[in-house]
């Protein structure tokens, strides 16, 4: 089972987050079919989502985050609730590069140069949108400088994704330590001491440590408390009836166009790679759907924001 552990330490001055991930990255990975450095990158932000989605503080509240580079994979998207859902893609998924110096998943050229954009929506009229450069693009950099520079959090981020030598996911992880405000440089400087000496996520996994055990590791002799234990995975809440939503948004026209052709119309769900076909007598139905609506929104049955 996957899972997020929310904890605190040295008197509430920090703030830590760790997940175990590796079931949701391999499902990631075969829904999607990703290559090994696709899988690499895509199961880190995944994994980071996972993380920031569990800092939301509304039920109802989302985080989209969107890596997009000039490397081969063009730009990889993931959304995450406040419950531990998470899903997400990449626009290119069969990406192959050499390895790079260090014999290692190419992240960083994978994806390229490019920006991070972070848009929370928190149920207000307008979501939360930050934008801030990519610096390295391995993914866990690139979510430091954006807590450093948009929130304004020192922190230190670390994700690894670990292929099996079949190519499926042998190990997925990470962990997020924040410094509240209180915090002062001693604290972090004792943190930074401790994260250079210890080994990467997914080697400290492959020898059976856990999120528990990594963060005893960092923060143990600081007053660790786990606050609390949520379940994560990939879950889309996508249906044929939540896509005909979408195609019923496209308007009368368009939809008239698409029943003139006479034939059924596949609708790709990008987040978890499912298609929906529609026959015609569907879409006539959907159509049918469109013109009761408009006509329910000139007599003001329903508003513009029904649409
Ligand atoms: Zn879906």
């Amino acid at each position: 089972m996957d899972y997020i552990l929310r904890a605190v330490a040295a008197d509430e001055k920090v703030r830590a987050f760790a997940i175990r991930s590796t079931e949701m990255v391999e499902y990631a990975r075969q829904r999607h079919n990703t290559s090994p450095v696709v899988t690499a990158a895509l199961g880190r932000l995944l994994s980071v989502g996972a993380m920031m989605g569990a800092m939301l503080k509304g039920d109802d509240d989302v985080l989209t985050l969107i890596m997009k580079g000039d490397g081969p994979v063009g730009q990889l998207t993931v959304t995450a609730d406040s419950k531990g859902n998470v899903k997400g893609y990449a626009n290119n998924p069969l990406v192959l590069i050499p390895t790079n110096y260090a014999g290692k998943l190419d992240v960083g050229a994978a994806i390229g140069y490019g920006t991070l954009t972070v848009i929370k929506d928190l149920g207000l009229k307008e979501p939360y949108v930050s934008q801030t450069p990519l610096g390295t693009s391995e993914v866990a950099e690139d979510l430091t400088y954006y807590f450093a520079k948009s929130e304004q959090t020192p922190s230190a981020v670390a994700l690894g994704v670990l292929m099996s030598p079949e190519n499926t996911v042998a190990q997925a992880g990470g962990f997020i330590i924040q410094m509240m405000p209180g915090a002062d440089d001693d604290l972090a400087a004792a943190i930074e001491q401790k994260l250079s000496g210890i080994r990467t996520v997914t080697e400290m996994m492959e020898d059976g440590m856990g999120p528990e055990e990594i963060l005893q590791l960092v923060l143990g002799d600081m007053d660790l408390q786990i606050l609390d234990k949520q379940e994560t995975r990939f879950f889309c809440g996508c249906s044929k009836e939540h896509i005909a939503r979408g195609l019923i948004a496209l308007g009368k026209q368009e939809l008239q166009s698409m029943i003139d052709d006479a034939q059924p119309i596949t609708v790709k769900c990008h987040f978890c790679n499912t298609d929906y076909t529609y026959s015609v007598d569907e879409l006539k139905e959907l159509l049918e759907f469109a013109r009761v609506k408009s006509a329910a929104k000139k007599v003001g049955i329903i508003g513009d924001d029904d649409a």
